[in-house]
């Protein structure tokens, strides 16, 4: 195989020499029996394989679009689910139900953007494997929003597509390879999707991990111009600079399903084929009168907008205005409202699965994004005048997806409420921008990326909006192309320092670590099998590694003090601050740290509580967000579209509380995630535990045995030691972002602690007051009156000595005198003495290092250079202006 480190490593350099030996890395049988020939694109120079001789590989950009019909099928969505699922699952295959489009498994990624990503488990830099079913298929939302410009416009384009995962694990000791998914790949190309063997190309392709972690070998497929898919085989990895093969091997073939299902109908859009009954449900319910007829004339050259591909977007629509035969006019009046609708449907729906699983619009991370959809919506709503309501489309659209996720369903008045808070909001802040935008126009009639970057963030100015204001100013303003991608972010957002792995390196052949911490387990006599440097690992371990927002326990191995406790597949790490000393085989004493688990323990139960409560008391869409548990407090973030009331946050701390007072019962077990998500819904997902084929899930249930609460979940809790809990008290709140609120607070024994310190503070109090604890307040009270009372008398006691003093000092053009009074009065004084004359020049100071300066208006002179040149070669801080100024001498000795 290829010797490479990982800086000469490229996708080109590995494909050239995958295709160099074809036989090993791409034939496969389908294509001898078929009688596939290997030929090489005259355009790219890529290798591709087809039956009959042809010089072009069939990719998208070489070759138009040609698989549109004369009389289109119509089917629905679901319907065609059906049919596409319906062979891999009398092919063998699992179909397994999608996973959350909020990807809280994942560090690096707010949502799902591929699914694969719904199998990968990334934990301390290394990647494995879960998967619950061998071969399956999942029907995955993926959501991106790097062509948000292109979404309506060039007729395939969508920031919410499925992506159907054909998947096969763990070859050779499971699963299949290259001849089987070629040959199921061959014969749904043939006989579902209907197409003549002769109309199929395979070209030779490569994947690979951004870092080449993961790579291998890949065969793309496309027909009458379009790309259907890519069968990737997962066959290398790179490590520690050196290519080895793979022990388990990964067939995924990732099908486009919405390309899937525009190509079997061959209608004119994407959209037509995605949203075609909810647009003929749009016309009729919504009375709206769509020209889909004078569309078309349009709609096969969308694609030649694509803003990936063009330079100048005014030239490209001209062209293409001029091939369709469509007057200027006509584009602004009919076809720019399609365009918008469609647009709207596409944003609606990536809405829907993101609030429905828990993401609600912001100004920071994944909700970023969704606020940018949602006010382009409004723009295009307002622009169009389209008596189009979100709430009403959301609907539409979850209707038309039951059969296949009937979960969208259920959110309805979420949804209608972000909407109207989130229409507020920006009605609200379109005002300020307008008035940014203005002031840019006045300066020039051009914005840079930068500049609308800056529009938005500072002022929530979209695109649309800025073009608007422009328009009604009459200014003909050139927006630089792709300006959503200078507004939108990236998918690949790094979430918060937890991101940051620990490069460690372990033996390919150590087993699963035995976890004893279930079981409340805090000693063991264990046995070392892998040491080195700072880490090693025992064959069981009663230490919590750190995982879904729990700190790894605190404790000992045989005496040395464990620092940090971490996870890796199956295999847990102890790390100690230096060389542990540790040899292979020998026997440990692990000792965990009981009283700072149990506290942590407290925090972990409470935080599902309080996640609970706020459910309860906010509404469904209060996802947690985030949450740390240490012994000596912990937080939860909730998503909230406005901030906390301090009613709220009282509602939440008082139901949690009567659920600890009456009794709750702590639950945990395995189950299937088929039963968990049918039991519990999809709200198990509500911390980090990610879908798998069998779940820990814990539950708590009041004392009648009504369920408070049920999530995924890895970590430790006071399952039998309810009264672990004792009480819930929330510290505080903070708004960390728009959409997310933070609760602090301390359960159980650091509650207890808590109190027993604010106990004794109060004490002291009490007994330096000499009354009663329950007594200080009113105490405070009073003597805070006392001491206002006392402080008018000594500022009138002041003023008048400040009167008398200025009196003594004789007039002259410039005075400098030293006063035994406060700062305040010097500055009285001082006022008082220019006033008096005003040429005069006045510099005061007292014995505490306070000098002031002050200059008469006919004086003539700086106060601030006076000031300066009184007090060279002395230390000070200080400044001022002409008419005053002021300085404090740092003084050696104590005042
Ligand atoms: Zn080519
Ligand atoms: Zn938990």
């Amino acid at each position: 195989m290829l010797q490479a480190n990982q800086k000469e490593i490229s996708k080109d350099k590995l494909r050239a020499e995958f295709s160099k030996n074809p036989e090993k890395y791409y034939s496969t049988e389908t294509f001898k029996e078929k009688g596939f020939k290997r030929q090489k694109c005259s355009i790219c120079g890529k290798w591709f394989w087809a039956i009959a001789e042809t010089n072009n590989c069939g990719d998208s950009s070489h070759t138009p679009y040609s698989f549109f019909k004369e009389k289109p099928e119509r089917i629905s969505y679901t319907d065609f689910w059906k049919k596409f699922s319906g062979f891999f699952r009398r092919n063998g295959h699992a179909i397994i139900k999608r996973y959350p489009v909020v990807s809280r498994w994942r560090q690096d990624l707010y949502f799902t953007i591929a699914g694969i990503q719904d199998f990968q488990r990334i934990e301390n830099g290394l990647m494995s494997f879960e998967y619950s079913a061998n071969p399956l298929l999942v029907p995955q939302p993926c959501l991106r929003f790097k062509d948000i410009e292109n979404v309506g416009v060039t007729g395939n384009h969508f920031t919410t597509f499925v992506m159907a995962n054909q998947t096969s694990f763990n070859y050779p000791r499971e699963g299949y390879w290259r001849d089987r998914t070629i040959e199921l790949n061959f014969n749904f190309l043939t006989k579902v999707l209907g197409i003549e063997p002769e109309e199929i190309k395979y070209s030779e392709d490569v994947w690979a991990m951004p870092d080449f972690s993961e790579f291998g070998p890949s065969l793309e497929f496309f027909s009458k111009g379009a790309e259907l898919g890519n069968n990737v085989f997962t066959q290398f990895e790179l490590a520690e600079g050196r290519i080895r093969e793979l022990e388990g091997k990964v067939v995924d073939t990732g099908w486009g399903f919405e390309r899937e299902l525009w190509f079997y109908t061959g209608l004119n859009t994407a959209y037509d084929a995605v949203f075609g009954q909810v647009l003929d449900k749009v016309q009729n319910e919504l009375n709206m009168e769509l020209d889909t007829e004078f569309y078309s004339k349009f709609a096969k050259y969308g694609g030649a907008l694509n803003r990936d591909e063009v330079k100048n977007v005014a030239d490209a629509e001209k062209r293409v205005l001029q091939m369709a035969k469509i007057a200027p006019r006509d584009y602004e009046r009919k076809i720019k409202p399609m365009q918008a609708i469609y647009a709207l449907l596409d944003h609606t729906r990536t809405l829907l699965f993101a609030i429905t699983d828990g993401s609600l619009p912001s100004n920071v991370g994944g909700g970023y994004n969704l606020r940018v959809l949602l006010r382009r919506s409004f723009d295009f709503i307002e622009e169009y005048g389209l008596r189009i309501d979100i709430r009403t489309l959301a609907e539409l659209i979850a209707a038309d997806l039951k059969p296949m996720y009937p979960e969208l369903s259920t959110k309805h008045d979420i949804i209608e409420k972000v909407v109207n808070v989130e229409r507020d909001r920006y009605e609200h802040a379109k005002e300020s921008a307008k008035k940014a935008v203005e002031v840019l126009l006045e300066k020039g009639k051009s914005i840079s990326k930068e500049q609308m970057r800056t529009l938005y963030e500072s002022h929530g100015a979209t695109p649309e909006l800025i073009a608007k204001v422009a328009a009604d100013r009459k200014v003909k303003l050139d927006l630089p192309d792709g300006s959503y991608t200078a507004i939108v972010q990236g998918d690949m957002v790094k979430r918060g320092r937890e991101n940051e792995s620990r490069r460690i390196s372990l033996p390919k052949n150590l087993p699963p670590t035995k976890k004893l911490y279930y079981d409340f387990a805090t000693r063991s006599r264990s046995k070392v099998l892998f040491a080195k440097d700072n880490y090693f690992v025992l064959d069981k371990t009663p230490f919590y590694p750190e995982g879904g927002g729990q700190v790894a326990d605190a404790g000992t191995v045989d005496g040395k003090e464990i620092k940090d406790v971490q996870k890796v597949g199956d295999i847990i790490v102890h790390f100690t601050e230096k060389n542990s000393g540790l040899k292979k085989g020998e026997i440990v004493d692990a000792i965990v740290d009981e009283e700072r688990r149990n506290a942590v323990i407290a925090h972990h139960t409470a935080t599902h509580l309080i996640s609970a409560a706020a459910r309860r008391v906010l509404g469904d869409h209060a996802w947690q967000e985030g949450a740390r548990k240490e012994a000596h407090k912990a937080h939860i973030d909730i998503a909230h579209y406005e901030k906390l009331s301090e009613e709220n946050v009282k509602a939440i701390e008082t139901m949690v509380n009567a659920w600890l007072f009456n009794g709750i019962r702590v639950h945990a077990e395995e189950m299937s995630r088929g039963e968990a998500e049918g039991r519990y819904g999809f709200s198990i997902y509500q911390g980090h535990g990610a879908p798998a084929k069998r779940m820990r899930i814990v539950t708590i249930r009041d004392r009648e045995g009504k369920l408070i609460d049920a999530e995924a979940c890895g970590g430790l809790h006071a399952v039998g030691r309810e009264n672990l809990l004792g009480i819930v008290c929330i510290i505080d709140t903070a708004r960390i972002h728009d959409g997310i609120d933070r609760i602090e607070f301390v359960a159980g024994p650091a509650a207890l602690k808590r109190f027993e310190a604010m106990h004794k503070e109060l004490d002291d109090l009490a007994r330096a007051f000499n009354v009663d604890p329950l007594l200080v307040g009113k105490k405070i009270k009073e003597q805070q009156e006392e001491l206002r009372a006392l402080h008018k008398q000594v500022e009138k006691g002041n003023e008048l000595i400040a009167d008398s003093i200025a009196e003594l000092i004789q007039d002259a053009e410039v005075i400098e005198r030293e006063l035994d009074v406060d700062r305040k009065t010097l500055i009285k004084i001082a006022d008082l003495l220019v006033k008096r004359n005003n040429e005069s020049i006045v510099l005061l100071r007292n014995r505490y290092g306070h000098v002031i300066c002050m200059a008469g208006s006919a004086s003539g002179k700086s106060a601030a250079e006076f000031l300066n040149s009184k007090l060279k070669g002395q230390r000070f801080s200080g400044g001022g202006s002409r008419r005053f100024a002021e300085a404090k001498i740092e003084q050696k000795q104590a005042q």
